[in-house]
């Protein structure tokens, strides 16, 4: 049997946390693109979205081979109609690294 075809699928409540309101930090959700998990499922990306969720694509590779998942998680964001403006990996290097300073800095004020 194979594992990754045996692993349930991953269950979240894209429409609040748990007391009801809307979170004030910004997500981040995954967008896997092993071709055995795809999830975030495409129908929920929308919801992702107006959630405030920033995503991310990962190839969930386990072998260097497995780094050309990465396509099948591009194709499903496009399916799902994330822009890149929404997508962690479509970032450039300053980019990523002010919106990294940037949620540093507002999880040591919230701390
Ligand atoms: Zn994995």
């Amino acid at each position: 049997m194979d594992i990754k075809k045996a692993r349930p699928r991953t269950r979240i409540n894209l429409t609040s946390n748990t007391d009801g309101r809307q979170s004030s930090r910004p997500l981040r959700c995954s967008i896997n693109a092993h071709p055995w998990r795809l999830d975030l499922d495409w129908r929920w990306h929308q919801a992702a979205l107006d959630f405030g969720c920033m995503l991310s694509i990962n190839p969930d590779a386990h072998s260097i081979p497995e780094l050309d998942h990465m396509h099948w998680g591009v194709e499903m964001a496009r399916k799902g109609g994330i822009p890149a403006d929404r997508v962690l990996n479509a970032m450039t290097l300053p980019e990523i690294t002010r919106y990294l300073r940037q949620k540093r800095r507002s999880l040591a004020r919230a701390a």
